[in-house]
């Protein structure tokens, strides 16, 4: 039996950064994922991430994604367009003050770096391949009991355990959700002419494609969004016939799209837990929130949780208070769930505005998006928000 002080549930990006933020406090961590330890392999970009400048100012405190290395493709404008119409909007990086707009990341590369930096704190404990065959909490601890035989005794447990979170469902921690019955294709592509470091989005009638610029002047990483019926037409397709889709989706902006890695399909759905703690357990990240991906924003959503968290922890440890008493956990929750909704809320109105086909709706779109991207005031919101300036944002991610 070991006594800890935190345990977190859950390896991907989200438990891995929070352990990182929390290591140097002095606290005695595990963190227990069931799948493997991330392996130093060669990354394939086939599961990316759009990392905001404020993400990548929380990981580079972290030492991790300098976005001076090779793993991280920056974008320095942003191109988003409705096919079939006349609105379009663009961003674009301003130097020096502003030298890009955003990183595309590798998410397992990501998770390569976080962990290579977790090794060097021998207070934090990671179980691999591991699996909970029980999770109790009392008053005073939560007991979480491997199947290896190994019993964790913490003051918090962390539930960092994605979209299908085993902590959220054990403790009953009441779900929102609906299916956005769509699905998300997303694959590795070689594109006829450069992308010039442009990250493009063209709003078609079944949903958004983005062609996202890779370190390679000339691949790019696809998240293709398409009605159920509709994306699992393109599944079925052969790869010749997907890249003349492609292509043609695409509306030649990067001339012929070729596939070089394989498809593989998300099916989106929102998930909103209404509540996030519960006792000495909290939720963070997809735990507690996923979205649809048009906007890129899911893992810098869970990345700011984990920094508040991190945050909230280390002032109640600095005032001699313990690190899990319910006021400080529920002042998380209270600002986090409000930054979660607002996102969720905006990412609705992008979602439905976007699909609805009746031609006058598309006519206002297409004129919304052009004044949008003529009024300096609106445009500096929407980049406000798109780089992660907006919001309370935790002290770590500030500019
Ligand atoms: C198609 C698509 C495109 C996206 N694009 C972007 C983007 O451009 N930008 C962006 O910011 N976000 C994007 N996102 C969202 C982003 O991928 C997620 O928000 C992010 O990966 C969530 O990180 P996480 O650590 O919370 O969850 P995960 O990455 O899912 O990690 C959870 C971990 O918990 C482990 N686990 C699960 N259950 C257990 C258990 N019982 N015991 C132990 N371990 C367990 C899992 O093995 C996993 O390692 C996209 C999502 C999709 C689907």
């Amino acid at each position: 039996m070991q006594n800890l002080d935190i345990t977190i549930v859950g390896g991907g990006s989200a438990g891995l950064t929070l352990a990182l933020l929390l290591a140097p406090l002095g606290l005695q961590i595990a963190v227990v994922e069931q799948g493997a330890a991330p392996t130093s392999a060669e990354l394939n970009y086939q599961r990316v991430s759009a990392l905001n400048p404020a993400s990548m100012r929380l990981l580079n405190h972290l030492g991790v994604a300098d976005p001076t290395m090779a793993q991280a493709a920056a974008y320095s404008s942003m191109a988003v367009w409705e096919a079939d119409s006349f609105g379009r909007i663009e961003f674009s990086a301003d130097p020096p003050q502003l030298p890009q707009l955003g990183w595309i990341c590798d998410n397992e590369g990501i998770r390569q770096q976080l962990y290579q930096q977790l090794q060097t704190h021998n207070n934090v404990q990671c179980f691999f391949q591991a699996k909970i065959s029980q999770l109790a909490q009392t008053e005073r601890e939560v007991l979480v009991q491997l199947a290896s035989g190994d019993i964790l005794l913490s003051q918090l447990l962390v539930g960092a355990d994605g979209v299908n979170s085993f902590v959220r469902q054990q403790q009953q921690l009441p779900l929102t959700h609906w299916d956005y019955q769509q699905q998300a294709i997303v694959a590795r592509i070689h594109c006829q002419e450069p992308h010039q470091g442009v990250a493009r989005q063209v709003f078609l009638p079944t949903g958004p494609l983005a062609l996202l610029p890779l370190p390679d002047a000339q691949q790019c990483s696809i998240v293709w969004s398409a009605d159920t019926a509709r994306a699992e037409q393109l599944l079925a397709l052969d790869n010749n016939a997907f890249n003349q889709a492609l292509s043609a989706a695409s509306q030649s902006a990067l001339g012929c799209l070729t596939l070089t890695s394989e498809r593989h399909a998300f099916p989106l759905t929102m998930r909103y837990a209404s509540e996030w703690v519960r006792g000495r357990v909290v939720l963070v990240a997809d735990a507690a929130h996923s979205i649809h991906p048009l906007a890129g924003q899911g893992m810098n959503l869970g990345l700011m949780d984990v920094a508040a968290l991190a945050q909230i922890i280390e002032k109640q440890l600095q005032s001699g208070k313990a690190l899990a008493e319910p006021r400080a956990l529920l002042a998380y929750q209270r600002w986090r769930k409000a930054e979660a909704q607002s996102m969720i809320g905006t990412m609705e109105a992008f979602k439905r505005g976007f699909s609805n086909k009746q031609p006058a709706l598309k006519l206002l779109r297409g004129a919304g998006l052009l004044l949008a991207d003529k009024l300096p005031g609106l445009k500096q919101k929407l980049m406000a928000a798109a780089l992660g300036n907006s919001g309370d944002l935790p002290d770590i991610a500030k500019y």
